[in-house]
């Protein structure tokens, strides 16, 4: 991986029929002895219906060029957030709120499935076990610093109306975009992939996808403070009305074991 602005001029003397030659000093091993990864996962206990979970995400993992500021300690510290202002508040909650940060989501997911796997079902056999029916969602963040503009409903139009409801309040923030639409390659396709409501939501890109993301571009000066506030407000109020809603999220069909 090399920034645009590196890649771009090597394009634009390429297209001009240039030789191009390109001298890189790498410094690096690769090492197969510890290859585990670790999530980390914490939870405020929940009153009425404290076996029923609602969870929050990202992953916490990044790539080795830069500190990984966009992808995806952005979408960390605001889960982060939003457990420390649930708790601050001293909010009452029906339901247990547990956030889950992952690890090497870069290589495939590997903490979400994992987990997913051990807790909920194995998607190769779809055995679904108890705790299946006891998770009402899952809620991921990993497009970057920019705020939230809406979510996407992976193709679950029951929960349409719900969203509507929750975001109207923050309409003057600027999210309204409900979309029928998936969107792939983050932590909540674990959770989909076995039945669960996984969302992720939909964000400003800024500078994500031409500047940080993957690069030694992706430092803190391109975290937004103002917009992480935003994202943390959101999906804290979110998952506040999620887990005290009378009922469990509507859920689409159980998919069939492949
Ligand atoms: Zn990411």
């Amino acid at each position: 991986m090399i920034t645009a602005e590196q890649y771009d001029r090597l394009a634009r003397a390429v297209e001009k029929n240039l030789p191009v030659s390109v001298r890189l000093n790498l410094k690096a091993a690769a090492s197969a002895g510890d290859t585990d990864g670790m999530n980390i996962i914490g939870e405020i206990p929940g009153g009425a219906k404290k076996d029923e979970v609602v969870m929050i995400g990202a992953h916490f993992d990044c790539w080795h060029s830069g500190t990984g500021a966009t992808d995806n300690g952005a979408g960390s510290a605001v889960m982060m957030e939003v457990m420390r202002i649930l708790k601050t508040l001293r909010l009452p909650l029906d339901r247990t709120v547990r956030i889950g940060l992952w690890s090497g989501e870069e290589e495939g997911l590997f903490g979400s499935r994992a987990y997913v796997k051990e807790h909920f079902a194995d998607p190769k056999t779809m055995h679904v076990t108890a705790e299946h029916a006891r998770l009402s969602g899952y809620f991921n963040l990993d497009n970057g610093s920019g705020k939230i503009r809406g979510v996407y409903l992976q193709g679950n139009d029951a929960m349409r109306p719900v969203f509507q409801a929750w975001l109207a309040p923050f309409h003057d923030l600027g999210v309204s975009a409900i979309t029928i639409r998936n969107t792939g390659g983050n932590d909540h396709l674990s959770f989909d992939a076995v039945g669960l409501p996984g969302f992720q939501f939909i964000q400003d890109p800024l500078d994500y996808g031409t500047i940080t993301h993957h690069s030694d571009m992706d430092t803190y000066d391109h975290a937004i403070a103002a917009d992480l506030m935003q994202a943390s407000a959101v999906i804290a109020a979110v998952v506040y009305e999620a887990a005290n809603r009378p009922e469990m999220l509507p859920r689409r069909e159980l998919p069939k074991a492949p």
